[in-house]
């Protein structure tokens, strides 16, 4: 019987009213957060502040900043410029009415970032500014009312660099100034602080339950009945106790403990802790090697307070920084890898770009991170851990489970702009066949708050749970780093506390790792459950113009790769030949982990600010410095001289694994009357012939009509007007290539302004702003015998120009010859697009690119939005457009964008974005392409000649009479098959640096792949100077797999179409 009349709760105020009990504003004296502390204390008597500021934004260390002069300071001055460092004193004196309370905490705060240290030296934990992350917990050591100190080095950039205002994207604002608002001895009322959570969570379920559910309405009553009796107790600490019993009613008793995870109820949805640190992006590597040590010690700290919390950290790059630099810190998170709460994952040097790389590249990426992780912390990983890189490669799932992983973990296509990625747990399909256990966490995000949202959302956007409804969930502050907050951690108790005591909300699990996810999903696999399958490229709908984008990083990229395939091959002929000489394995490895450290998902991309392409420069010209001593060296060695002088001691190198034969200018003439040599051999030592003017084959070129140019060999005859190819028809099959009435070679710019991320996209609009650079004069550069030119110059602009030389050099017997151009540009554009056209008589709806150990086939037309959004896409050394008996290859030396459509092709050269580098690709540029027709399919004089493009042959002076060692190694057979590296052994007795106690003896490694996709055959040949005993199948990471016969020298080997094989080669 009612007392008296009872409305009923208008839902939407009642519901509402929940916000006032937390938020600031105008009730914020009266509510939860007025009850949150009990106590502060500041200023020169408890927190005692001197500052030393380094000069020249350096970036000392602990001992070097702290043997310095402090000067007096306190709270309200400002620290700056951007970048630079402050490292502050802080004498702390806890005052004695604080002595008592149960929890103090320093709150500090100076909106950046900072680091905790010891007075001895210890770092202690990052702290993040701006309200986030500003607390450290006082030891318990701090309340005896004497004097403690400890040191904070403050950072001038917030987690997210300095960005002139909330566009984190434009460039940096080189001047900012951050003011210290808080240094506070604070008491914290933690029941208050746990009670702030409870209401969080039960709200979050209020409001985000369906509202004709009795779980939502559970949440508003509970809710408001914790508000009610706040204000019945005044807020007093007894109060607060009692609004926390009442929450339980909904929570569960367990919240406070990691025994809530601890139920016999089956979780869904798994959490696990992570911190992205970009290894550059917005900020240098120098503040990244900081923003290391700040976050994991967090983490640690974290870790040793939440039993049941896991981190995992990926890129083997940021754990050798935290090794070199903060040495105990490395200690504390190898302790806690050893107790499996600290979780290394991933395998790769860093989480690196995938679509431009080369296949070695990748490789690398492998062999140097697994090494890493195995040598450092006694296990190679398991799953591939790439959460936010722009695209991953169609061999991908080949190269993982050779390098020992077969799981494989990403979202990034959640960001896709026009498809739906369809899967959430599927199975990943390389080229060659290979499969990996793909899981695109259905939260969509790798920095998820922890949200009542998140965990909701991993089941409701779960795409695959007709075969398995589980999840991960990584959360933590990413992307600047950080990492998990107490409160994330918090929150998900609570989460499962929810779902165990009301439910409805996805039971989330923290305490497993990603590998127990993966090996319950591989269980299920193999009783039965048939995941879904995708084949080929994970092609991401965003970000294209990220193949483009700083140019000259890009190239700087391709030479290294080309210089350290040259680098390996000589060293390992030069430690063959003689036992005096060292493998320089440092020095190798020195290169490769700058190469690969350059690979990062911002850097190679080019989506970082400025500083970051000043720091990449630097470490590319110390790769291409070490390269050339090395070369040096192991050539002199092998009885060569880099330093020609006279014409008829010169020999060429040709490095590459097949029979070359090239027209090539000779140094020393003068440019006017070039001398020009046929250069032709196999793998080693070439010979050189110098061609008279009489030579069978020769070029030609004459002015037909004013201002059309015709140049002709054995091959083509092509005419240029106004810069353009107009006709190019090829002798041998009386085919003219050109389409009809089309213009290669034509330069055209577009419009570049995509939705948001400047250096990252190219949107699809761009394509509608195609305007004409009209060409000025062509003149005849060139008129030799063996090789023939125009030159055009455009304008561009008022500002900008290119210069275009098209040549022809003689044919050469069967070679296959092409069209040259190259391009000196001066580029000064605001958010333009410069491409080069190719309109060719060619019908086919794919076209082929080249891509890491294999081709790529993409649509030619915009049938579907699948195929509308690849109009802009990667290619590597070559992209190729082939019908029936015919077909045209577009080589290129350092570019990695195009597009095909229908059979208009498309070579990307330039970008102008101006954030978040203000300057990009501003300058001088050269950039070099060719049209390679060919009779017959899409085979490996296109794979060949695109590399040999891309690898000129290197004249030496030759001091010894035998050259054969330079040709020991070789394979035959198959012209599909490219032997695309020769190294040494990681573990061979005098190649190993002593990560392991396992040794090799002395071994030479190849990697052999199939190019085109087929099934092929080939042959081993080692001569017999190299003193080969046994072959070994071995897998990426050189571990034998299985003997492999040879006799007399010589191993048959079999690959599948796109298979990917290595062989250690036992000395
Ligand atoms: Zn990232």
């Amino acid at each position: 019987m009612s007392a008296g009349p009872v409305g009923k709760q208008i839902q939407s105020i009642y519901r509402d009213r929940l916000g006032q009990f937390t938020g600031g504003g105008q009730y914020e004296s009266q509510n939860l957060l007025a009850a949150m502390y009990e106590g502060r204390a500041s200023g020169e008597e408890h927190v005692k502040l001197s500052v030393y500021s380094p000069p020249d934004l350096a970036r000392p260390t602990f001992k070097e900043a702290t043997s310095q002069g402090f000067k007096s300071t306190r709270i309200g001055e400002s620290f700056g410029p951007s970048w630079s460092t402050h490292w502050f004193k802080v004498q702390i004196t806890v005052p004695s009415d604080l002595q008592k309370k149960d929890h103090l905490e320093l709150h500090w705060d100076a909106s950046n970032e900072g680091l905790i240290w010891t007075e001895e030296g210890e770092p202690l934990q990052g702290l993040t500014g701006g309200g986030e992350r500003v607390e450290w917990i006082l030891p318990k050591s701090f309340r005896d009312g004497k004097e403690h100190m400890i040191y904070i080095e403050m950072a001038c950039n917030r987690m997210f660099g300095n960005s002139p205002g909330g566009d984190s994207i434009q460039p940096p604002d080189p001047n900012k100034y951050f003011q210290l608002q808080t240094a506070d001895i604070v008491a914290v009322n933690l029941e208050a602080r746990a009670l702030f959570v409870d209401f969080w969570l039960i709200g979050d379920g209020a409001r985000e339950f369906p509202g004709d559910s009795w779980e939502s309405h559970e949440a508003q009553q509970i809710g408001n009945a914790i508000v009610d009796a706040f204000i019945a107790g005044h807020g007093s600490k007894e109060s607060i106790i009692e609004c926390r019993k009442i929450a339980q009613k909904y929570l569960g008793d367990k919240v406070d403990s990691s025994k809530v995870y601890e139920t016999d109820t089956q979780p869904i949805v798994f959490a696990i802790g992570n911190c992205h640190i970009d290894t550059c992006w917005l900020w240098p590597w120098a503040e990244t090697k900081r923003k290391i040590a700040r976050s994991w010690s967090i983490q640690c700290d974290l870790l040793d307070r939440y039993p049941e919390y896991r981190f995992v950290g990926s890129q083997a790059q940021q754990y050798k920084w935290l090794e070199q630099l903060y040495p105990s810190l490395y200690d504390r998170v190898k302790a806690k890898v050893k107790k499996g709460t600290f979780q290394p994952i991933g395998g790769s040097w860093v989480e690196h770009d995938t679509n431009m790389p080369s296949g070695e590249s990748l490789v690398r990426q492998f062999l140097y991170g697994q090494r890493f992780f195995e040598s450092h912390f006694g296990d190679r990983c398991t799953t591939f851990w790439l959460p936010d890189t722009f695209g991953y490669s169609s061999q991908l799932p080949q190269l993982c489970r050779l390098a020992g992983m077969s799981r494989f973990f990403t979202q990034k296509l959640s960001w896709n702009n026009i498809n739906s990625f369809p899967h959430t747990t599927f199975n990943w399909v390389s080229l060659d066949g290979s499969q990996v256990l793909c899981h695109m966490s259905p939260a969509e995000t790798y920095t998820a708050e922890a949200h009542f949202g998140d965990v909701k959302r991993s089941v409701s956007q779960h795409k695959s749970m007709d075969q398995d409804a589980t999840s991960l969930l990584a959360f933590g502050k990413g992307d600047g780093g950080g990492g998990p907050t107490f409160q994330q951690i918090e929150k998900l108790r609570r989460c499962r506390g929810i779902s165990d005591n009301v439910g409805l909300l996805p039971r989330v699990k923290m305490g497993d790792s990603v590998e127990d996810f993966f090996a319950r999903l591989e269980k299920k696999a193999e009783n039965g459950t048939k995941f879904v399958t995708w084949y080929g490229e994970l092609y991401f709908e965003l970000h294209r113009g990220t193949y483009t984008t700083q140019a000259n990083n890009k190239r700087n990229n391709r030479k290294s790769e080309i210089m350290l395939h040259d680098v390996e091959y000589l060293a390992t002929l030069a430690s063959i030949k003689d036992s005096s000489y060292k493998y320089p394995k440092k020095d190798i490895d020195d290169m490769w982990e700058n190469t690969l450290l350059c690979q990062f998902h911002d850097c190679l991309p080019g989506t970082c600010i400025e500083m970051c392409y000043d720091d990449s420069d630097e470490l590319y010209a110390k790769v291409f410095e070490t390269g050339e001593k090395l070369m040096k060296e192991a050539l002199s060695t092998l009885g060569f001289s880099r330093e020609v002088s006279a014409q008829q001691d010169i020999v060429a190198l040709n490095t590459l694994p097949w029979h070359r034969a090239e027209i090539v200018q000779l140094p020393g003439a003068s440019s006017k009357t070039p001398e020009y040599a046929l250069i032709d051999g196999n793998m080693g030592i070439a010979n050189i012939m110098t061609l008279s003017s009489s030579a069978k084959s020769t070029a030609s070129i004459k002015e037909i009509e004013k201002g059309v140019f015709q140049l002709s060999n054995n091959h083509y005859k092509l005419e240029v007007e106004g810069g353009t190819i107009t006709s190019l028809v090829d002798l041998t099959v009386n085919r003219e290539i050109i389409a009809k009435g089309g213009k290669a070679n034509q330069l055209v710019i577009f419009d570049d302004k995509p939705l948001y991320w400047q250096a990252w996209d190219v949107e699809v609009y761009h394509l509608e702003s195609r305007e004409v650079l009209p060409a000025g004069r062509t003149e005849i550069l060139e008129q030799g015998p063996h090789r023939v030119s125009v030159i055009t110059e455009t304008k561009i602009s008022e500002r900008s120009w290119v210069k275009t030389t098209i040549s022809l050099a003689a044919s050469v017997e069967d070679q296959p010859s092409y069209v040259e151009m190259a391009s000196e540009v001066e580029w000064r554009e605001n958010m333009k697009f410069l491409k080069v056209e190719f309109p060719v008589d060619i019908v086919n709806t794919e076209a082929s690119y080249e891509t890491q150990y294999g081709i790529m086939r993409r649509p030619t037309h915009y049938n579907t939005s699948w195929d509308m959004a690849k109009f802009e896409v990667c290619c590597h050394k070559w992209a190729d457009l082939s019908e029936n008996g015919y077909g045209v290859s577009i080589l290129n030396d350092s570019k990695y964008g195009f597009a095909t459509c229908g059979n208009m092709m498309r070579l990307s050269l330039l970008r102008a974005p101006k954030a978040p580098d203000a300057h990009a690709d501003m300058g001088r540029h050269h950039i070099r392409y060719a049209i390679l027709p060919h009779a017959g399919p899409l085979d490996s004089r296109t794979v060949r000649t695109a590399s040999n493009f891309n690898h000129p042959m290197r004249l030496l002076a030759s001091a010894s009479s035998s050259h054969s060692l330079l040709s020991s190694i070789t394979l035959h057979g198959s012209p599909a098959l490219v032997l695309d590296c020769i190294k040494r052994g990681e573990d061979d007795a005098d190649v190993s640096r002593g990560e392991f106690a396992r040794s090799t003896g002395r071994s030479v490694i190849l990697r052999v792949y199939e190019s085109l996709g087929g099934r092929a055959r080939g042959e081993i040949r080692v001569a017999e100077e190299v003193g080969v005993r046994r072959v070994w199948r071995c897998n990426l990471l050189e571990d034998d797999e299985g003997e492999v016969e040879m006799r007399r020298g010589r191993a048959e080997i079999e690959l599948r179409a796109f298979e990917v094989a290595t062989f250690r080669l036992q000395l």
